[in-house]
């Protein structure tokens, strides 16, 4: 089996672990290393942002990377953890099929998927991935495999949904998939204001599918909360020619950007241009342009620099979100770090069950700030907001929050063997409710 020792981040390049990396093939090789290893943790591709998916022993999944089946007729694939989304596009959607929930990547493994518990641009209408994830095989610490849905180890399959790994390895899964007739989707665009009228636009258009804001986090006064809210369905066309998933010519950012390069002023003239630009109105997109307009730029998060940055995803309850969200966004104009990114989502009611899915009803909103010497003082004080907010992280994007924040207790359910840097950093101190 594969081994290599090196400096190890995900996707926000902060923080960094000299990590010892083990790429097992086989179920045979995975429990070899469970058994030898006192302490580890899984790890997909590296696209959560923070410090889960590090530790010093780290397993890679990336070579658990079949394909174990796929029936055409339900919609219904079978992968080892391993398994990319974007592997699977080229395969379901010429046959019509789609996920029912994507992030906003496509480089993200089946593993990660459920062990985050990702949730997209249409959580009211389709919930997590977890809502259309009908079995997975999981290593435990002593090696034995369990197979684990929601008849079978049913407490099993909800702890790991959305555990950060914490209970196993996740080998493999099953999960259902969307019939589309079409690889077009019809998007709408409204230009909103002020913070009101963006709120009001998601509220009135709870309809559509999908919906997700661009906000101006450095708006002030009468346009405090600006933003463009991007709406979108798929279209129903009949089948006149074969599905294929579109692909466009990727960029790349090779090496990582100086860090002086998103500055205030560059980021204040990206956000007049973007609002200025935007036009309300429709037009026809395809499937990379809604769910993966990211991806287009290989390696984007270079461009925040060696220092790297960090993404603060929090969510509020629904009768906070209004004045919650202009009281982080007044929060920030105090500040010096500013946020080069701001997207807000609309969340809908969390299943039971789903014991460590992040969304909740209400909204969330994730802030992009380039890591500064003075940003975990900004983060303190917003989490100490949220929290008062009865709100929360999101612990795939989680680098620096106080360990209350996620109002995941990890003593609970996790095992022992499985750490990473995120579960050392919540365990340092008791989480307090
Ligand atoms: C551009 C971009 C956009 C994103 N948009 C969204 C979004 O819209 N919604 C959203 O929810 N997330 C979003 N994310 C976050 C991303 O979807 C999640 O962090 C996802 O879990 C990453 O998957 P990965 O395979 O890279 O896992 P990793 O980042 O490698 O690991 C993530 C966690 O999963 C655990 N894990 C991975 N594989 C296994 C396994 N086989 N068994 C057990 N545990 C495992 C790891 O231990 C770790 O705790 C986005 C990320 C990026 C970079």
């Amino acid at each position: 089996m594969q081994r290599k020792r090196r400096e190890l981040s995900n996707w926000g390049h902060y923080p960094t672990t000299k990590a010892e990396i083990c790429f097992p093939s086989c179920e045979e090789e995975v429990r070899r290393e469970v058994l030898q290893q006192h302490r580890l943790i899984a790890r997909g591709n590296g696209r959560c942002y923070g410090d889960a998916a590090l530790a010093s022993n780290v397993l890679s999944t990336l070579r658990l990377n079949r394909i174990l089946s796929f029936d055409a007729r339900q919609g219904i694939v079978e992968v080892e953890a391993g398994v990319l989304l974007a592997d699977l596009l080229d395969l379901i959607v010429p046959a019509g099929w789609f996920f029912h929930v994507t992030p906003g990547t496509r480089f993200i493994t089946v593993g990660g998927a459920i062990a985050c518990d990702v949730h997209g641009k249409n959580h009211p209408h389709k919930g997590c991935f977890s809502n259309w994830l009908l079995d997975f095989v999981l290593m435990r610490a002593d090696g034995s495999v369990v197979q684990c849905s929601r008849q079978q180890n049913r407490d099993l399959f909800w702890q790991t949904c959305g555990g950060m790994g914490w209970t196993g390895i996740i080998l493999s899964a099953r999960f259902q998939l969307m019939p589309i007739s079409s690889v077009f989707l019809r998007q709408r665009t409204l230009k909103a204001s002020r913070l009101e009228a963006l709120i009001d636009a998601f509220e009135t258009n709870r309809s559509w599918p999908y919906a997700v804001a661009w906000i101006d986090g450095l708006a002030r006064r009468e346009q405090l909360g600006r933003g463009v809210v991007l709406l979108a369905e798929h279209m129903e066309t009949p089948k006149v020619r074969a599905l294929a998933f579109p692909k466009r010519l990727a960029l790349n950012v090779p090496v990582y950007a100086p860090h002086f390069l998103l500055n205030p002023k560059a980021i204040w003239m990206h956000n007049q241009l973007y609002f200025a630009r935007a036009r309300n109105g429709e037009r026809q997109i395809d499937l990379e342009q809604c769910f993966y307009p990211l991806d287009r730029l290989r390696n984007w998060s270079r461009l925040y620099g060696r220092r790297g940055f960090v993404q603060y995803q929090f969510g509020l309850p629904e009768a906070q979100c209004l004045t919650g969200f202009q009281q982080v966004l007044a929060l920030l104009h105090q500040s010096q770090d500013v946020p080069f990114l701001g997207v807000v989502k609309r969340h809908g009611e969390r299943p039971a069950e789903a014991v460590h899915s992040f969304p909740e009803r209400g909204y969330s909103l994730a802030l992009d700030f380039p890591r500064t010497p003075t940003l975990p003082a900004l983060i303190a004080r917003l989490d100490d907001l949220v929290w008062s907010l009865g709100g929360k992280v999101y612990l795939a994007k989680d680098a620096c929050s106080a360990p209350r924040m996620s109002r995941i207790r990890p003593e609970t359910f996790a095992a022992d063997k499985f750490w990473s840097l995120l579960r050392e950093r919540i365990q340092r101190s008791a989480p307090t409710t």
